[in-house]
C-alpha cells in the first residue's frame, strides 16, 4: 500500500478502524483535498468546511503563501534541535513578539504543550518572584474549560470523559465557574498562593461559551490586585477567529501570559507558543523546559507566513463582518424554528443551540444531514453544533452555507 494509492471512503474508514485507537468518533466523511474553504472526499464531493480542523485552518486550506514558506523551508532544513540555533526562529520570535505585543516567546508545537509550558512558568514565577512557598502554588482554572489532553491539564478537566481513569491527578488547581467574576475574587481572597489564572476567553469546546462583556477587563484587573498572573489560552480564538487578532482585544486586555497554537500554522504544521514579558519569561533558564521540534525552522517559517496572511488579507475584519452576517441570518429563522434555540458566538466563532437533550442524537444527524447537503460540522457538546469556517471566506459563500444549514435544519423540523 502506497501513499499513492486511492483508497475509497469505505476502505479508508475500515483501515483507521481496525489499525487506530478508537479515540475519536469521527463523522464519516474521508477528506482527501482541500482549498480555501473547500475540502474534497475521496470520491470527489466536495463540501464546505464549517470546523476548520478546530479552528486551525482560519487561513484556509493550503493556503499557497503558506504551503510555498513550508516547502522552500523544508527542502532547506528542517531540524536542528534547540542544541544549536537556526536562522528562521529569531524572525519567527521578533515577528510574533511585535504581533502580540510581548518581550519573549517560548516556542512549541501543540496546543496542549503550550498550556503546560504556562503552567509551569506561572508555578516558577510564583515561587521566584510572588514568593509563594515551594509546592505551594495554586492555580484557578474554570468550569468546563479545555485545555488539552496530558496528564495535568485532564487532572482540572471536569469532562468526564477525558477524565475517569486516568489518575492519579495532578495538584494545584482551584475549579471556579466561568465568567463568575465573585467567584474569582473569592478564590483569589482566600489562598495566598494562588499563581495565575488560566482562562479561554470563550469556551470553545464547551459550546461557544461567551462571558458576560467586561468579564475579561474586570477579571484581569482582579489578578492584578491579588498579584497573580492572567493566564489567556487563545488556541482556539486567536488569531483573527472571534473578529479581532486575540479574543481578548475585544476589551482591550494584555494577559501576562498569552497560549496561542492552532491558526498559529495556518493548519499547515503543528506550532504553537507561549509569550509572556521579560519580567515573567526570564524565570525559564536552560534546561528548564524544552521540545526537540519545538522552534525548529519550518515551524518559524509557516509560523511568520500564517501571521502575515492574516494581516495582509483582513482576516480579523472579515470574521467581525461575516459573523455577523451569520447571526443575523440564523437569528431571521430561529424564531419560527422548532429545532434551533440559539445561536451565539463572536466573529466566525459560532454554535446553534438544538432543541433536544444533551443525550440525543439529533445534532450528529443534523451534522449528516449537512454532510450530504456539503457542508461539514460536529456537534460539541451532545446538542450544540459548534460552526466555524475558514475566515478566508467571502460574502457570497456564507450566504450560501446559510442556505445549506436551514435547508438541512427545516428537514429536521418537528
Ligand atoms: C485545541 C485546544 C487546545 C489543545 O491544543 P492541541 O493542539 O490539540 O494540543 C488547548 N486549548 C484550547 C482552548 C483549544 O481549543
Amino acid at each position: 500500500m502506497s501513499q499513492t494509492e486511492n483508497l475509497t471512503s469505505e476502505n479508508a474508514i475500515a483501515l483507521e478502524d481496525k489499525y487506530g485507537a478508537h479515540n475519536y468518533h469521527s463523522l464519516p466523511v474521508v477528506l482527501s483535498r482541500g482549498e480555501g474553504v473547500y475540502v474534497w472526499d475521496a470520491e470527489g464531493k466536495k463540501y464546505y468546511d464549517f470546523l476548520s480542523a478546530y479552528s486551525a485552518v482560519n487561513q484556509g486550506h493550503c493556503h499557497p503563501k503558506i504551503v510555498d514558506a513550508m516547502t522552500r523551508q523544508a527542502q532547506t532544513l528542517t531540524l536542528t534541535s534547540r542544541a544549536f540555533y537556526n536562522d528562521q526562529l529569531g524572525k519567527f520570535e521578533k515577528y510574533a513578539c511585535e504581533t502580540f505585543g510581548y518581550d519573549k516567546m517560548l516556542p512549541m508545537n501543540t496546543g496542549a504543550e503550550a498550556v503546560e509550558t504556562a503552567l509551569k512558568i506561572c508555578r516558577k514565577w510564583a515561587y521566584e518572584k510572588k514568593g509563594v512557598a515551594s509546592n505551594e502554588a495554586q492555580i484557578i482554572v474554570c468550569e468546563n474549560n479545555f485545555h488539552g489532553r496530558t496528564t495535568t491539564i485532564i487532572s482540572f478537566s471536569n469532562d468526564p470523559v477525558a477524565r475517569i481513569n486516568f489518575g492519579p491527578y495532578t495538584k494545584g488547581f482551584i475549579k471556579i465557574e466561568y465568567d463568575n467574576l465573585i467567584a474569582l475574587e473569592e478564590a483569589l481572597k482566600s489562598n495566598d498562593n494562588v499563581a495565575g489564572f488560566l482562562v479561554e476567553p470563550i469556551q470553545g469546546e464547551a459550546g461557544v461559551y461567551v462571558p458576560t462583556d467586561g468579564y475579561l477587563a474586570k477579571a484581569k484587573a482582579l489578578c492584578e490586585k491579588y498579584n497573580v498572573l492572567f493566564i489567556a489560552d487563545e488556541v482556539q480564538t486567536g488569531i483573527a477567529r472571534t473578529g479581532k487578532m486575540l479574543a481578548v482585544d475585544h476589551e482591550g486586555v494584555k494577559p501576562n501570559m498569552l497560549i496561542l497554537g492552532k491558526a498559529l500554522s495556518g493548519g499547515a504544521y503543528p506550532v504553537s507558543c507561549v509569550l509572556a514579558d521579560n519580567d515573567i519569561m526570564d524565570v525559564i533558564g536552560p534546561g528548564n523546559h524544552g521540545s526537540t521540534f519545538g522552534g525548529n525552522p519550518v515551524a518559524a517559517a509557516v509560523g511568520i507566513a500564517a501571521l502575515e496572511v492574516v494581516k495582509e488579507e483582513g482576516l480579523a475584519e472579515n470574521a467581525r463582518e461575516l459573523g455577523e452576517l451569520f447571526r443575523a441570518e440564523l437569528n431571521k429563522f430561529i424564531p419560527g424554528s422548532s429545532i434551533v434555540t440559539a445561536v451565539r458566538g463572536k466573529g466566525l466563532l459560532n454554535a446553534i443551540l438544538v432543541n433536544d437533550s444533551e443525550v440525543s442524537s439529533t445534532a450528529w444527524n443534523i451534522c449528516l444531514a449537512l454532510r450530504d447537503n456539503g457542508l461539514l460540522a460536529k456537534p460539541t457538546h451532545g446538542n450544540i453544533i459548534r460552526f466555524a469556517p475558514p475566515l478566508v471566506m467571502t460574502r457570497e459563500q456564507l450566504l450560501d452555507c446559510v442556505a445549506i444549514i436551514i435547508k438541512t435544519l427545516e428537514q429536521f423540523q418537528k
